[in-house]
């Protein structure tokens, strides 16, 4: 049996209960914020004596960074800058969750916080409306850090039934998925779809077509909620980009882009230009691509398993070994959108659509210097 946490053991009739009780005009509104690790998430609620309509009506709070991995020596208190407001499916209308952004105690952005020079970089392009669809993927583990489903002592057959795969044997936790989707949906995430993923236990959830800088916050509150619901099931979701060593598939978050011109009437020449200037500067995107400078991505971007080489650059119409693919019904109504499968599933959905837009729309990554 898989190892679920004990929380997830208490009575649901109970807490059933106390969820149901009237809350009168207040409203709880749960902050939620990136820690100093850039990939956790930490959230805190309080209570507002009316309903928020908007982020205005969102005060500043603070939190204690010491015990984020985000202080700076004695000054521990941080700010948290609400930026974005979604409905809360856990605790219903008319409850919030609001994204958070991290400045220090000199009011600059938390090391961990890229969203400042994302939104910078999105806004200098934005005569090109440039949309991005990211897709997550990641794997369910038990409490006890195993993949969730597998047997305790051993491995489940060989990969080629799970990926959207139907039935007991094939499909792991599919339970956690169903809800994370209508989760997002209540919230209003742009949650774009969902399948099973190639590795058994592991998923993937897509979000957007989203403009600009909308792309990283939406990304990060469906993580957050992902997060939240297997919480409630007792397991949990990693999104370490090589999870299992040996014949098993990594987990990515491919990055799909396109540009106003790209989506109009022959729209694959910009397709084309910006696919070469990627392939100049494909160290610096590796770089950008998963937390720690592309160390966690060398475990997976191995050329094998659907990938290309962490070394490489290469691009092609359809093709699933590159680091660019573009989607074969671009190729033939030489239109649409490139899809990017070098970033790691931890990766910073700021950092890489900052990158993105920088090398292919501007001849510098300002966010990436000053960082
Ligand atoms: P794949 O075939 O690579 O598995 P998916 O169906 O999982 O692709 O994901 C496609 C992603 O592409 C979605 O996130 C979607 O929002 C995004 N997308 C679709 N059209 C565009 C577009 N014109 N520009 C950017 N992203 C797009
Ligand atoms: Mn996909
Ligand atoms: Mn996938
Ligand atoms: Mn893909």
């Amino acid at each position: 049996m898989a190892a679920v946490s004990p929380s997830s053991h208490l009575s649901k009739a109970v807490r059933q209960q106390y969820m149901s009780l009237p809350q009168g005009e207040t409203c709880q509104v749960t902050y939620v914020w990136i820690d100093g690790t850039g990939e956790g998430l930490r959230s805190k609620t309080r209570t507002l004596y009316s309903e928020p309509k908007s982020i205005e009506d969102i005060p500043e709070w603070n939190f204690d960074g010491s015990s984020t991995y985000q202080a700076e020596g004695s000054n521990s208190d941080m700010y948290l800058i609400p930026v974005c407001m979604f409905k809360d499916p856990f605790t219903l209308d008319p409850n919030k969750l609001v994204f958070c952004e991290v400045l220090k105690y000199n009011r600059l952005p938390a090391e961990t916080n890229h969203r400042l020079s994302c939104s910078k970089v999105m806004e200098a392009v934005k005569e090109h409306c440039i949309w991005f669809g990211m897709e997550q993927e990641y794997t369910l583990l038990g409490v006890d850090g195993h993949p969730f489903g597998w047997p305790t002592n051993g491995y489940p057959a060989p990969q080629g039934p799970y990926y959207c795969g139907v039935g007991a044997n094939n499909a792991y936790g599919r339970d956690i998925v169903e809800c994370h989707y209508k989760a997002c949906l209540y919230a209003g995430v742009k949650i774009y779809g969902t399948n099973a993923e190639v590795m058994p236990s592991q998923w993937e959830f897509q979000v957007g077509p989203c403009e600009g800088i909308e792309m990283g916050d939406h990304l990060w509150v469906a993580r957050y909620l992902l997060h939240r619901v297997c919480e409630d099931f007792g397991v949990v979701a990693t999104l370490d980009p090589k999870p299992m060593v040996g014949n098993w598939c990594g987990a990515g978050c491919h990055t799909n882009v396109s540009t106003k011109e790209m989506r109009e009437k022959g729209g694959l020449q910009y397709i084309e230009q910006a696919i070469e200037k990627l392939s100049k500067k494909h160290a610096e995107h590796i770089r950008v691509y998963d937390p720690h400078g592309g160390k966690d991505n060398i475990r997976r971007l191995t050329g094998l398993h659907e990938t290309s080489s962490i070394e490489d650059f290469s691009a092609g119409v359809a093709n699933r070994g590159a680091s660019i693919r573009i989607p074969r019904q671009v190729g033939q109504e030489k239109r649409g959108y490139f899809e990017d499968r070098r970033p790691a599933a931890n990766c910073d959905p700021y950092t890489v659509t900052r990158s993105i837009a920088a090398t292919c729309l501007l001849d510098t990554d300002e966010g990436e210097n000053s960082k």
